[in-house]
């Protein structure tokens, strides 16, 4: 039977596959190289950000990949220096020039940065749903947004946005800001999923891993995929790559499911800065 990657329906009429490869700090000089060995493999999401230096390097890996632009599901997220409509436009024009596309899948405000930009991200929200309105970014999302955040563009905003990404890891659930998602139709993707490493070692996880026949890793994204969320983990490794890809072959039972929820630290949990005060903008 053929190995299937289920794609999620967005908000907006879309659908995103529920498994994607991640590009946050692989070096643009292997970039190319690390997505069209997952674009063989299979992958066909490719998660990438201004911040992370290295869009041009993935347009490229399509382009020269076997693959029609259609059949990859590209996001890239705005840099934090760029809020200010105007400095919006001309990022998101950047983008797209970058990766050589006339449009993106998904585009999204990579931090809210509520203490700067006189704590308005919903005129740089506004921004983004011309892009929507123009069809160069067929979907628009958010990233990092906390409960309040996504409250102020739903009083605020005319479009709710298609997906928030943020951080979530068996040892930082994020079970509220994932709850208003559902109940406001917002799909979460969860960065991070297996805690940039930091879960491989857990001993419960360990113990799973060794019941089932799987990696530790196998088991996280199994975990987070049965939650119903968005993932695409990072690995230049590529017997990593492949492996982070079968995870469709096997179901975690409620019980185990339960068991891997209950490693959740809370803020204590978190590997990346709390949104609601990180503010760094690039120099
Ligand atoms: P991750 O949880 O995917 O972990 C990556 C680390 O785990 C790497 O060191 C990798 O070598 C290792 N790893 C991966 N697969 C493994 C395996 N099977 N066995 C052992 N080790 C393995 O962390 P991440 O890269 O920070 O997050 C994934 C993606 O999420 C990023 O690439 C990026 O696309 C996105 N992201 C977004 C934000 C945001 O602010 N929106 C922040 C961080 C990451």
């Amino acid at each position: 039977m053929a190995y299937t990657i289920p794609d999620i329906s967005l908000n907006d009429g879309n659908t995103i596959p529920q498994l994607g490869f991640g590009v946050y700090q692989i070096a643009p000089k292997v970039t190319a190289e690390a997505v069209g060995r997952a674009l063989e493999i299979g992958y066909r999401h490719i998660d990438t950000a201004e911040m992370y230096g290295n869009e041009a390097e993935v347009g490229q890996a399509i382009r020269t990949s076997d693959l029609d632009r259609s059949d990859v599901f590209v996001t890239s997220k705005l840099n934090n220096g760029f809020h200010r409509p105007d400095d919006a436009r001309r990022a998101f024009d950047s983008t797209l020039e970058a990766l050589k596309t006339d449009y993106i899948d998904l585009f999204l405000i990579h931090w809210p940065l509520p203490t700067r930009y006189d704590g308005d991200f919903v005129s740089t929200w506004k921004t983004l749903e011309e892009f929507q309105r123009d069809g160069r970014a067929r979907s628009v999302g958010v990233s990092n947004f906390q409960v309040p955040h996504l409250e102020r563009l739903a009083a605020e905003a005319e479009v709710t946005p298609a997906v928030n990404q943020v951080e979530v890891h068996p040892y930082f659930g994020n079970e509220e800001v994932r709850a208003y998602g559902r109940a406001h139709g917002i799909a979460t993707e969860a960065w991070a999923p297996i805690a940039q490493g930091k879960v491989l070692d857990d001993p419960t996880l360990l113990d799973i891993a060794e019941q089932l026949g799987r990696s530790v890793a196998q088991v996280v994204l199994r975990w987070h995929v049965q939650r119903g969320d968005i993932v695409f983990p990072k690995s230049v490794t590529p017997e990593r790559v492949e492996e982070n890809f079968r995870i469709f072959d096997f179901e975690l039972d409620d019980a185990t499911m339960e068991r891997i929820t209950a490693l959740d630290r809370g803020e204590a949990g978190r590997q990346g800065p709390n949104p609601d005060t990180f503010d760094v903008i690039p120099a």
